[in-house]
Protein backbone atom coordinates (compact mmCIF):
# COMPACT_ATOMS: atom_id res chain seq x y z
CA UNK A 1 0.00 0.00 0.00
CA UNK A 2 1.06 3.27 -0.60
CA UNK A 3 0.63 5.32 2.42
CA UNK A 4 -0.79 9.02 2.12
CA UNK A 5 -0.46 10.78 5.09
CA UNK A 6 -2.63 14.40 5.54
CA UNK A 7 -0.93 16.50 7.94
CA UNK A 8 -2.15 20.41 7.23
CA UNK A 9 -2.63 19.79 3.42
CA UNK A 10 -6.32 18.56 3.59
CA UNK A 11 -7.88 18.49 -0.01
CA UNK A 12 -7.19 16.49 -2.57
CA UNK A 13 -6.58 18.59 -5.41
CA UNK A 14 -2.86 20.09 -6.20
CA UNK A 15 -1.79 17.45 -3.69
CA UNK A 16 1.80 16.23 -5.01
CA UNK A 17 1.93 13.31 -2.11
CA UNK A 18 -1.04 12.09 -3.59
CA UNK A 19 -0.96 12.23 -7.03
CA UNK A 20 2.59 11.06 -7.30
CA UNK A 21 2.00 8.10 -4.82
CA UNK A 22 -1.01 7.37 -7.13
CA UNK A 23 1.39 6.23 -9.93
CA UNK A 24 3.16 3.85 -7.70
CA UNK A 25 0.39 1.81 -6.65
CA UNK A 26 -2.54 1.35 -4.54
CA UNK A 27 -3.40 4.48 -2.28
CA UNK A 28 -4.32 4.26 1.64
CA UNK A 29 -5.42 8.04 2.68
CA UNK A 30 -4.77 8.38 6.99
CA UNK A 31 -5.12 11.37 8.95
CA UNK A 32 -4.02 10.29 12.16
CA UNK A 33 -6.05 12.64 15.37
CA UNK A 34 -2.96 13.32 17.09
CA UNK A 35 -3.39 13.18 21.62
CA UNK A 36 -0.34 16.06 21.47
CA UNK A 37 -1.97 18.04 19.05
CA UNK A 38 -5.53 17.87 20.70
CA UNK A 39 -3.38 18.53 24.21
CA UNK A 40 -1.27 21.45 22.46
CA UNK A 41 -1.97 24.63 24.77
CA UNK A 42 -2.28 25.98 21.36
CA UNK A 43 -5.33 24.26 19.91
CA UNK A 44 -8.80 25.39 20.75
CA UNK A 45 -12.21 23.87 20.62
CA UNK A 46 -12.35 26.68 17.33
CA UNK A 47 -9.54 24.76 15.75
CA UNK A 48 -11.13 21.12 16.48
CA UNK A 49 -14.27 22.12 14.85
CA UNK A 50 -12.56 23.68 11.93
CA UNK A 51 -10.33 20.93 11.40
CA UNK A 52 -13.19 18.10 12.03
CA UNK A 53 -15.14 20.06 9.36
CA UNK A 54 -12.23 20.05 6.74
CA UNK A 55 -11.89 16.07 7.19
CA UNK A 56 -15.26 15.70 6.12
CA UNK A 57 -14.90 17.92 3.11
CA UNK A 58 -11.42 16.11 1.87
CA UNK A 59 -13.95 12.57 2.68
CA UNK A 60 -15.96 13.80 0.04
CA UNK A 61 -13.46 14.36 -2.11
CA UNK A 62 -11.73 11.51 -1.91
CA UNK A 63 -14.70 9.27 -1.92
CA UNK A 64 -15.57 11.12 -5.55
CA UNK A 65 -11.90 9.60 -6.49
CA UNK A 66 -13.56 6.40 -5.20
CA UNK A 67 -11.25 6.09 -2.26
CA UNK A 68 -12.20 7.00 1.49
CA UNK A 69 -10.06 9.10 4.22
CA UNK A 70 -9.19 6.78 7.27
CA UNK A 71 -9.34 8.72 10.72
CA UNK A 72 -6.99 7.53 13.58
CA UNK A 73 -6.53 8.78 16.73
CA UNK A 74 -3.49 8.83 19.02
CA UNK A 75 0.27 8.36 18.41
CA UNK A 76 1.68 8.84 14.57
CA UNK A 77 4.38 6.13 14.61
CA UNK A 78 2.01 3.40 16.27
CA UNK A 79 -0.78 3.72 14.06
CA UNK A 80 1.57 3.77 11.44
CA UNK A 81 3.15 0.49 12.69
CA UNK A 82 -0.39 -1.01 13.15
CA UNK A 83 -1.41 -0.43 9.89
CA UNK A 84 2.13 -2.07 8.12
CA UNK A 85 1.53 -5.06 10.79
CA UNK A 86 -1.63 -5.55 9.07
CA UNK A 87 -0.68 -4.99 5.31
CA UNK A 88 2.73 -3.86 4.55
CA UNK A 89 3.12 -0.24 3.92
CA UNK A 90 5.28 0.29 0.56
CA UNK A 91 5.75 3.69 0.82
CA UNK A 92 4.75 6.81 3.02
CA UNK A 93 4.09 10.24 1.12
CA UNK A 94 3.22 13.64 2.79
CA UNK A 95 3.97 17.37 2.34
CA UNK A 96 6.47 18.91 4.99
CA UNK A 97 5.32 20.71 7.51
CA UNK A 98 6.50 23.71 9.32
CA UNK A 99 4.90 23.15 12.75
CA UNK A 100 5.42 23.59 16.33
CA UNK A 101 8.29 21.32 18.43
CA UNK A 102 5.72 18.26 18.67
CA UNK A 103 5.08 18.14 15.17
CA UNK A 104 9.02 18.56 14.79
CA UNK A 105 9.85 15.90 17.17
CA UNK A 106 6.77 13.39 15.68
CA UNK A 107 8.29 14.20 11.78
CA UNK A 108 11.75 12.89 12.91
CA UNK A 109 9.79 9.14 15.10
CA UNK A 110 8.04 8.92 11.67
CA UNK A 111 11.59 9.50 9.85
CA UNK A 112 13.19 7.21 12.43
CA UNK A 113 10.99 4.46 12.23
CA UNK A 114 10.19 4.37 8.56
CA UNK A 115 14.32 4.16 7.71
CA UNK A 116 14.45 0.78 10.48
CA UNK A 117 11.87 -0.74 8.39
CA UNK A 118 13.31 0.82 4.88
CA UNK A 119 9.93 2.21 3.88
CA UNK A 120 10.61 4.89 1.68
CA UNK A 121 9.27 8.56 2.82
CA UNK A 122 8.88 11.06 0.04
CA UNK A 123 7.96 14.71 1.76
CA UNK A 124 7.20 17.31 -0.24
CA UNK A 125 7.01 21.14 -0.38
CA UNK A 126 3.70 23.14 -0.56
CA UNK A 127 4.36 26.49 0.48
CA UNK A 128 7.46 27.72 -1.40
CA UNK A 129 9.06 27.32 2.59
CA UNK A 130 12.25 25.51 1.72
CA UNK A 131 13.83 23.05 4.15
CA UNK A 132 17.68 23.23 5.13
CA UNK A 133 17.89 26.92 3.70
CA UNK A 134 21.07 28.63 5.09
CA UNK A 135 21.04 31.88 3.14
CA UNK A 136 17.91 34.24 2.63
CA UNK A 137 19.76 36.26 -0.63
CA UNK A 138 17.64 34.81 -3.47
CA UNK A 139 14.64 33.21 -1.80
CA UNK A 140 11.93 35.38 -3.42
CA UNK A 141 12.93 34.11 -6.48
CA UNK A 142 13.14 30.40 -5.72
CA UNK A 143 9.74 31.14 -3.86
CA UNK A 144 8.50 32.21 -7.34
CA UNK A 145 9.61 29.30 -8.92
CA UNK A 146 8.43 26.96 -6.58
CA UNK A 147 4.41 28.57 -5.99
CA UNK A 148 4.01 28.57 -10.42
CA UNK A 149 5.33 25.01 -10.92
CA UNK A 150 2.63 22.70 -12.35
CA UNK A 151 0.87 20.78 -9.53
CA UNK A 152 1.11 16.58 -9.90
CA UNK A 153 -1.68 15.64 -11.97
CA UNK A 154 -2.72 12.36 -13.72
CA UNK A 155 -5.63 11.79 -16.36
CA UNK A 156 -6.81 7.97 -14.71
CA UNK A 157 -7.86 8.39 -11.18
CA UNK A 158 -6.20 6.86 -8.44
CA UNK A 159 -6.46 3.19 -7.18
CA UNK A 160 -7.10 2.50 -4.05
CA UNK A 161 -6.36 -0.43 -1.33
CA UNK A 162 -9.73 -1.71 0.19
CA UNK A 163 -8.88 -3.51 3.41
CA UNK A 164 -11.68 -5.07 5.39
CA UNK A 165 -10.29 -3.12 8.50
CA UNK A 166 -11.24 0.58 7.89
CA UNK A 167 -9.97 3.05 11.06
CA UNK A 168 -12.53 4.75 12.67
CA UNK A 169 -14.79 7.40 11.27
CA UNK A 170 -14.54 11.56 11.87
CA UNK A 171 -15.79 12.16 15.47
CA UNK A 172 -17.49 14.91 16.85
CA UNK A 173 -16.29 17.72 18.88
CA UNK A 174 -18.13 16.11 21.71
CA UNK A 175 -16.81 12.78 20.76
CA UNK A 176 -13.01 14.36 21.99
CA UNK A 177 -15.04 15.68 24.90
CA UNK A 178 -14.84 19.05 23.39
CA UNK A 179 -17.04 22.15 23.69
CA UNK A 180 -17.12 25.44 21.88
CA UNK A 181 -17.00 29.16 24.47
CA UNK A 182 -20.15 30.52 25.12
CA UNK A 183 -18.91 33.71 23.48
CA UNK A 184 -17.74 31.47 20.01
CA UNK A 185 -20.59 32.08 17.62
CA UNK A 186 -21.92 28.28 17.06
CA UNK A 187 -21.91 28.67 13.49
CA UNK A 188 -18.72 29.80 10.95
CA UNK A 189 -19.81 28.75 7.54
CA UNK A 190 -18.58 30.89 6.02
CA UNK A 191 -14.79 28.66 6.69
CA UNK A 192 -16.45 26.02 5.24
CA UNK A 193 -15.97 27.35 1.47
CA UNK A 194 -12.55 28.66 0.84
CA UNK A 195 -12.99 28.71 -2.83
CA UNK A 196 -15.96 30.87 -2.36
CA UNK A 197 -14.03 33.54 -0.09
CA UNK A 198 -11.07 33.44 -2.89
CA UNK A 199 -13.69 34.13 -6.19
CA UNK A 200 -15.83 36.01 -4.27
CA UNK A 201 -12.72 38.35 -2.77
CA UNK A 202 -11.00 38.27 -6.64
CA UNK A 203 -13.87 39.62 -8.20
CA UNK A 204 -16.32 41.40 -5.69
CA UNK A 205 -15.03 41.88 -2.09
CA UNK A 206 -11.57 42.84 -2.79
CA UNK A 207 -12.07 46.04 -4.72
CA UNK A 208 -11.97 48.37 -1.15
CA UNK A 209 -8.88 45.92 -0.04
CA UNK A 210 -6.19 48.34 0.24
CA UNK A 211 -8.08 50.90 1.98
CA UNK A 212 -10.42 49.07 3.84
CA UNK A 213 -8.11 45.94 5.37
CA UNK A 214 -6.93 47.99 8.06
CA UNK A 215 -10.35 48.73 9.57
CA UNK A 216 -12.21 46.03 11.79
CA UNK A 217 -15.26 46.08 10.37
CA UNK A 218 -14.43 47.17 6.68
CA UNK A 219 -11.87 44.58 6.92
CA UNK A 220 -14.23 41.84 7.55
CA UNK A 221 -15.75 42.68 3.98
CA UNK A 222 -12.36 43.37 2.07
CA UNK A 223 -9.76 40.98 2.91
CA UNK A 224 -10.17 37.50 1.89
CA UNK A 225 -10.48 35.53 5.09
CA UNK A 226 -8.52 32.65 3.33
CA UNK A 227 -6.47 32.19 6.07
CA UNK A 228 -7.86 29.49 7.89
CA UNK A 229 -7.95 27.69 4.47
CA UNK A 230 -4.58 28.25 3.76
CA UNK A 231 -3.51 26.65 7.61
CA UNK A 232 -5.37 23.87 7.53
CA UNK A 233 -4.47 23.53 3.44
CA UNK A 234 -8.55 23.34 2.15
CA UNK A 235 -7.00 25.36 -0.58
CA UNK A 236 -3.99 25.18 -1.93
CA UNK A 237 -1.04 27.84 -2.15
CA UNK A 238 -0.49 27.39 -5.71
CA UNK A 239 -4.25 27.29 -6.39
CA UNK A 240 -4.59 30.67 -4.60
CA UNK A 241 -1.58 32.39 -6.38
CA UNK A 242 -2.80 30.99 -10.00
CA UNK A 243 -6.34 32.50 -9.51
CA UNK A 244 -4.59 35.86 -8.53
CA UNK A 245 -2.39 36.07 -11.22
CA UNK A 246 -5.41 34.88 -13.65
CA UNK A 247 -7.23 38.23 -12.33
CA UNK A 248 -4.37 40.64 -12.42
CA UNK A 249 -4.04 39.31 -16.48
CA UNK A 250 -7.71 39.57 -16.84
CA UNK A 251 -7.63 43.33 -15.50
CA UNK A 252 -4.79 44.53 -17.63
CA UNK A 253 -7.54 43.79 -20.49
CA UNK A 254 -9.98 46.05 -18.85
CA UNK A 255 -10.15 49.97 -19.86
CA UNK A 256 -8.57 52.25 -17.93
CA UNK A 257 -11.05 53.39 -14.77
CA UNK A 258 -10.62 54.51 -11.79
CA UNK A 259 -12.28 50.73 -10.29
CA UNK A 260 -9.70 49.10 -12.18
CA UNK A 261 -7.36 51.56 -10.71
CA UNK A 262 -8.52 50.74 -7.49
CA UNK A 263 -8.56 46.90 -8.04
CA UNK A 264 -5.06 46.82 -9.45
CA UNK A 265 -3.79 48.81 -5.94
CA UNK A 266 -5.56 46.05 -4.24
CA UNK A 267 -4.37 43.21 -5.93
CA UNK A 268 -1.13 44.76 -5.58
CA UNK A 269 -1.42 44.39 -1.60
CA UNK A 270 -2.88 40.93 -1.91
CA UNK A 271 -0.13 39.98 -4.01
CA UNK A 272 2.74 41.15 -1.21
CA UNK A 273 0.96 39.53 1.31
CA UNK A 274 0.79 36.16 -0.14
CA UNK A 275 4.36 36.63 -0.45
CA UNK A 276 4.88 37.60 3.19
CA UNK A 277 2.76 34.27 4.00
CA UNK A 278 5.34 31.72 3.41
CA UNK A 279 8.18 34.80 3.95
CA UNK A 280 6.96 34.43 7.75
CA UNK A 281 6.60 30.86 7.70
CA UNK A 282 10.21 30.50 6.39
CA UNK A 283 11.71 32.03 9.89
CA UNK A 284 9.91 29.45 11.85
CA UNK A 285 11.86 26.56 9.34
CA UNK A 286 14.98 28.31 9.35
CA UNK A 287 14.90 28.64 13.29
CA UNK A 288 12.59 26.58 15.44
CA UNK A 289 13.48 27.56 18.42
CA UNK A 290 11.74 31.04 17.99
CA UNK A 291 8.73 29.14 19.47
CA UNK A 292 10.11 29.59 22.40
CA UNK A 293 12.85 32.18 22.72
CA UNK A 294 13.09 35.88 21.26
CA UNK A 295 14.61 36.55 17.97
CA UNK A 296 17.03 39.12 18.93
CA UNK A 297 18.76 37.06 22.03
CA UNK A 298 19.56 40.32 23.99
CA UNK A 299 15.56 40.91 24.04
CA UNK A 300 15.01 37.30 25.55
CA UNK A 301 13.32 37.52 29.26
CA UNK A 302 12.84 41.25 28.50
CA UNK A 303 9.31 40.91 30.25
CA UNK A 304 8.69 38.84 33.45
CA UNK A 305 6.16 35.90 33.67
CA UNK A 306 3.22 37.75 35.91
CA UNK A 307 2.62 36.43 39.47
CA UNK A 308 -0.92 36.07 38.56
CA UNK A 309 -3.40 36.01 35.69
CA UNK A 310 -5.32 39.68 36.36
CA UNK A 311 -3.76 41.95 33.29
CA UNK A 312 -3.61 39.38 30.80
CA UNK A 313 -7.51 38.10 31.61
CA UNK A 314 -8.51 41.34 31.68
CA UNK A 315 -7.05 41.68 28.11
CA UNK A 316 -8.27 38.85 26.95
CA UNK A 317 -11.84 39.27 27.63
CA UNK A 318 -12.09 42.40 26.46
CA UNK A 319 -12.10 44.74 29.92
CA UNK A 320 -9.23 46.42 29.88
CA UNK A 321 -10.64 50.01 29.65
CA UNK A 322 -9.60 50.63 26.34
CA UNK A 323 -13.12 50.50 24.42
CA UNK A 324 -10.70 50.01 20.80
CA UNK A 325 -9.01 47.39 22.20
CA UNK A 326 -11.90 45.64 24.44
CA UNK A 327 -13.94 46.12 20.70
CA UNK A 328 -11.43 44.16 19.27
CA UNK A 329 -10.95 41.17 21.21
CA UNK A 330 -14.73 40.53 22.04
CA UNK A 331 -15.02 40.34 18.24
CA UNK A 332 -12.49 38.15 17.95
CA UNK A 333 -13.48 36.39 20.56
CA UNK A 334 -16.74 35.35 19.31
CA UNK A 335 -15.44 35.01 15.45
CA UNK A 336 -12.18 33.79 15.69
CA UNK A 337 -10.85 36.36 13.05
CA UNK A 338 -9.36 39.57 13.13
CA UNK A 339 -7.88 42.01 10.61
CA UNK A 340 -4.03 42.06 10.93
CA UNK A 341 -3.93 45.88 11.61
CA UNK A 342 -6.19 45.25 14.65
CA UNK A 343 -3.90 41.84 15.75
CA UNK A 344 -1.19 44.44 15.87
CA UNK A 345 -2.57 46.66 18.09
CA UNK A 346 -3.74 44.04 20.35
CA UNK A 347 -0.31 42.70 20.65
CA UNK A 348 1.15 46.08 20.78
CA UNK A 349 -1.70 46.55 23.90
CA UNK A 350 -0.31 43.22 25.64
CA UNK A 351 3.52 43.44 25.01
CA UNK A 352 3.94 47.36 25.53
CA UNK A 353 0.90 48.91 27.67
CA UNK A 354 0.97 45.60 30.07
CA UNK A 355 4.10 44.52 29.60
CA UNK A 356 3.22 40.83 29.39
CA UNK A 357 5.65 38.40 27.37
CA UNK A 358 5.39 37.59 24.31
CA UNK A 359 5.04 33.83 24.78
CA UNK A 360 1.79 34.41 27.14
CA UNK A 361 0.04 36.13 24.56
CA UNK A 362 0.89 34.03 21.59
CA UNK A 363 -0.30 31.43 23.22
CA UNK A 364 -3.69 33.03 23.95
CA UNK A 365 -4.05 34.69 20.82
CA UNK A 366 -3.32 31.31 18.97
CA UNK A 367 -6.14 29.34 20.36
CA UNK A 368 -8.67 31.98 19.40
CA UNK A 369 -7.32 32.76 15.80
CA UNK A 370 -9.24 30.20 13.84
CA UNK A 371 -6.29 30.38 10.99
CA UNK A 372 -3.27 29.81 13.62
CA UNK A 373 -0.36 29.32 11.63
CA UNK A 374 2.80 28.68 13.67
CA UNK A 375 5.12 30.63 11.40
CA UNK A 376 2.90 33.41 10.68
CA UNK A 377 1.87 34.05 14.10
CA UNK A 378 5.09 33.98 16.04
CA UNK A 379 6.72 35.60 14.32
CA UNK A 380 4.30 38.39 13.92
CA UNK A 381 3.68 38.49 17.62
CA UNK A 382 7.45 38.39 18.27
CA UNK A 383 7.38 41.71 15.63
CA UNK A 384 4.62 43.48 17.32
CA UNK A 385 6.42 42.87 20.78
CA UNK A 386 9.43 44.71 19.70
CA UNK A 387 11.64 41.62 20.55
CA UNK A 388 13.41 40.91 16.78
CA UNK A 389 15.68 43.77 17.27
CA UNK A 390 15.02 44.58 13.26
CA UNK A 391 11.59 46.07 13.28
CA UNK A 392 10.60 49.65 14.32
CA UNK A 393 9.04 49.30 17.95
CA UNK A 394 5.20 50.41 17.01
CA UNK A 395 3.20 50.47 19.65
CA UNK A 396 -0.66 51.78 18.25
CA UNK A 397 -2.46 54.27 20.19
CA UNK A 398 -5.41 52.62 20.90
CA UNK A 399 -7.23 55.99 20.91
CA UNK A 400 -5.75 56.99 17.23
CA UNK A 401 -6.58 53.43 16.15
CA UNK A 402 -10.08 54.44 17.24
CA UNK A 403 -10.50 57.60 15.79
CA UNK A 404 -8.49 55.91 12.28
CA UNK A 405 -10.34 52.84 11.77
CA UNK A 406 -14.09 53.21 13.31
CA UNK A 407 -14.63 57.19 13.03
CA UNK A 408 -18.08 56.69 13.82
CA UNK A 409 -17.55 54.12 17.07
CA UNK A 410 -19.88 51.92 15.26
CA UNK A 411 -17.77 48.74 15.90
CA UNK A 412 -16.88 49.77 19.23
CA UNK A 413 -20.40 50.00 20.15
CA UNK A 414 -21.64 46.67 18.73
CA UNK A 415 -19.15 45.06 20.72
CA UNK A 416 -18.92 46.86 23.69
CA UNK A 417 -23.17 47.89 23.99
CA UNK A 418 -21.78 49.04 28.01
CA UNK A 419 -20.44 52.43 25.99
CA UNK A 420 -23.65 52.23 23.09
CA UNK A 421 -24.79 56.29 22.51
CA UNK A 422 -21.00 57.79 23.72
CA UNK A 423 -20.17 60.47 21.09
CA UNK A 424 -16.84 58.96 19.51
CA UNK A 425 -14.46 61.54 21.43
CA UNK A 426 -15.57 59.95 24.66
CA UNK A 427 -14.88 56.62 23.37
CA UNK A 428 -11.30 57.96 22.19
CA UNK A 429 -10.38 59.47 25.54
CA UNK A 430 -9.12 56.74 27.16
CA UNK A 431 -10.31 58.36 30.66
CA UNK A 432 -12.81 56.98 32.85
CA UNK A 433 -15.75 57.65 30.86
CA UNK A 434 -17.78 60.38 31.29
CA UNK A 435 -17.63 62.16 34.61
CA UNK A 436 -19.91 62.08 37.66
CA UNK A 437 -23.11 60.83 37.36
CA UNK A 438 -22.93 59.35 33.69
CA UNK A 439 -19.83 57.88 34.79
CA UNK A 440 -21.13 55.47 37.97
CA UNK A 441 -24.24 54.52 35.26
CA UNK A 442 -21.76 52.91 32.80
CA UNK A 443 -20.45 49.26 33.78
CA UNK A 444 -17.13 49.65 32.17
CA UNK A 445 -13.83 49.45 34.12
CA UNK A 446 -11.52 52.40 34.12
CA UNK A 447 -8.12 52.19 31.56
CA UNK A 448 -6.14 49.13 33.24
CA UNK A 449 -2.57 51.21 32.55
CA UNK A 450 -1.79 55.13 31.21
CA UNK A 451 -1.17 55.09 27.74
CA UNK A 452 1.37 57.79 27.66
CA UNK A 453 3.57 56.45 30.68
CA UNK A 454 2.70 52.80 29.84
CA UNK A 455 4.79 53.54 26.43
CA UNK A 456 7.08 55.61 27.02
CA UNK A 457 8.20 53.15 30.05
CA UNK A 458 8.59 50.28 27.38
CA UNK A 459 10.35 52.20 24.42
CA UNK A 460 13.18 53.49 27.48
CA UNK A 461 13.62 49.71 28.82
CA UNK A 462 13.71 48.52 25.16
CA UNK A 463 16.51 50.88 23.64
CA UNK A 464 18.50 50.91 26.36
CA UNK A 465 19.22 47.23 25.53
CA UNK A 466 18.91 48.31 21.49
CA UNK A 467 20.95 50.64 21.62
CA UNK A 468 24.22 49.32 23.23
CA UNK A 469 27.04 47.88 20.23
CA UNK A 470 26.57 44.68 21.21
CA UNK A 471 23.13 44.25 20.49
CA UNK A 472 23.49 46.07 17.41
CA UNK A 473 25.74 43.43 16.35
CA UNK A 474 23.12 40.98 17.59
CA UNK A 475 20.33 42.41 15.23
CA UNK A 476 22.16 42.34 12.18
CA UNK A 477 22.87 38.39 12.57
CA UNK A 478 19.02 38.69 13.23
CA UNK A 479 18.54 40.49 9.90
CA UNK A 480 21.31 38.34 7.62
CA UNK A 481 19.21 34.90 8.83
CA UNK A 482 15.49 36.39 8.75
CA UNK A 483 15.35 40.01 7.21
CA UNK A 484 13.46 40.35 4.14
CA UNK A 485 15.88 40.77 0.76
CA UNK A 486 13.52 42.89 -1.32
CA UNK A 487 16.03 45.90 -0.72
CA UNK A 488 19.54 44.33 -0.37
CA UNK A 489 21.32 48.12 -0.93
CA UNK A 490 19.64 48.64 2.21
CA UNK A 491 21.06 47.02 5.48
CA UNK A 492 19.30 47.16 8.56
CA UNK A 493 19.67 50.40 10.68
CA UNK A 494 18.05 50.34 13.95
CA UNK A 495 14.45 51.59 13.81
CA UNK A 496 14.05 51.16 10.20
CA UNK A 497 11.05 48.81 9.79
CA UNK A 498 12.19 45.34 7.99
CA UNK A 499 9.84 42.37 8.00
C1 LIG B 1 -0.07 39.18 16.02
C2 LIG B 1 -0.42 38.59 14.68
C3 LIG B 1 -0.67 37.25 14.57
C4 LIG B 1 -0.98 36.69 13.33
N1 LIG B 1 -1.25 35.36 13.27
C5 LIG B 1 -1.56 34.80 12.08
C6 LIG B 1 -1.85 33.41 12.00
O1 LIG B 1 -1.81 32.67 12.99
N2 LIG B 1 -2.19 32.91 10.79
C7 LIG B 1 -2.23 33.70 9.68
O2 LIG B 1 -2.54 33.19 8.59
N3 LIG B 1 -1.93 35.00 9.74
C8 LIG B 1 -1.62 35.59 10.90
N4 LIG B 1 -1.34 36.92 10.96
C9 LIG B 1 -1.22 37.71 9.71
C10 LIG B 1 -2.52 38.39 9.22
O3 LIG B 1 -3.10 39.13 10.23
C11 LIG B 1 -3.49 37.36 8.69
O4 LIG B 1 -2.86 36.53 7.73
C12 LIG B 1 -4.68 38.02 7.98
O5 LIG B 1 -5.32 38.93 8.84
C13 LIG B 1 -5.64 36.92 7.56
O6 LIG B 1 -6.76 37.44 6.95
P1 LIG B 1 -7.00 37.32 5.38
O7 LIG B 1 -6.91 35.89 4.96
O8 LIG B 1 -8.21 38.06 5.07
O9 LIG B 1 -5.74 38.07 4.81
P2 LIG B 1 -5.56 38.90 3.48
O10 LIG B 1 -5.24 40.28 3.89
O11 LIG B 1 -6.67 38.70 2.55
O12 LIG B 1 -4.20 38.29 2.88
C14 LIG B 1 -4.18 37.06 2.15
C15 LIG B 1 -3.24 36.10 2.79
O13 LIG B 1 -1.93 36.65 2.86
C16 LIG B 1 -1.27 36.22 4.07
N5 LIG B 1 -1.01 37.39 4.91
C17 LIG B 1 -1.74 38.52 5.00
N6 LIG B 1 -1.15 39.39 5.85
C18 LIG B 1 -0.04 38.78 6.29
C19 LIG B 1 0.99 39.16 7.19
N7 LIG B 1 1.00 40.37 7.76
N8 LIG B 1 1.99 38.29 7.43
C20 LIG B 1 2.01 37.08 6.83
N9 LIG B 1 1.06 36.66 5.97
C21 LIG B 1 0.06 37.50 5.70
C22 LIG B 1 -2.25 35.28 4.75
O14 LIG B 1 -1.97 33.97 4.34
C23 LIG B 1 -3.59 35.74 4.21
O15 LIG B 1 -4.58 34.74 4.26
C24 LIG B 1 -1.02 37.51 12.19
C25 LIG B 1 -0.77 38.88 12.31
C26 LIG B 1 -0.48 39.42 13.54
C27 LIG B 1 -0.21 40.89 13.67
Amino acid sequence: MELVWFKRDLRAYDHDPLWTAARHGPLYGVYVLEDDYLRHPTTSPLHVSFLLSALSALQEQLRALGGELHVARGDVVKVFQALHERHGITRLWSHQETGLGFTYDRDRAVAAWARELGIPWREFRQHGVFRGLRERDGWADRWHAEITADPTTSLEGPQWCRPDDALASIPSLAELSLSRLPEERADHPEWEAGEHLLQTFLTERGQGYQKGMSAPEEGWVTCSRISPHLALGTLSFRHVFREFMSRKVALKEEPKSPDRTAWQRSLQSFGKRLRWHCHFIQKLEAEPELEFHAMHRHLRGLRPMPDDTTRIDAWSTGHTGYPMVDACMRSLNHNGWLNFRMRAMLVSFACYHLWLPWQLVSERLARKFIDYEPGIHICQVQMQSGVTGINALRMYSPAKQLLDQDPTGSFVQRWVPELAGLPVEQLASALPIGDGAQASAIDYPAPIVEHVEATRSARSKIWSIRSRADSKLESQRVYEKHGSRRRPDRAPRDGKRQR
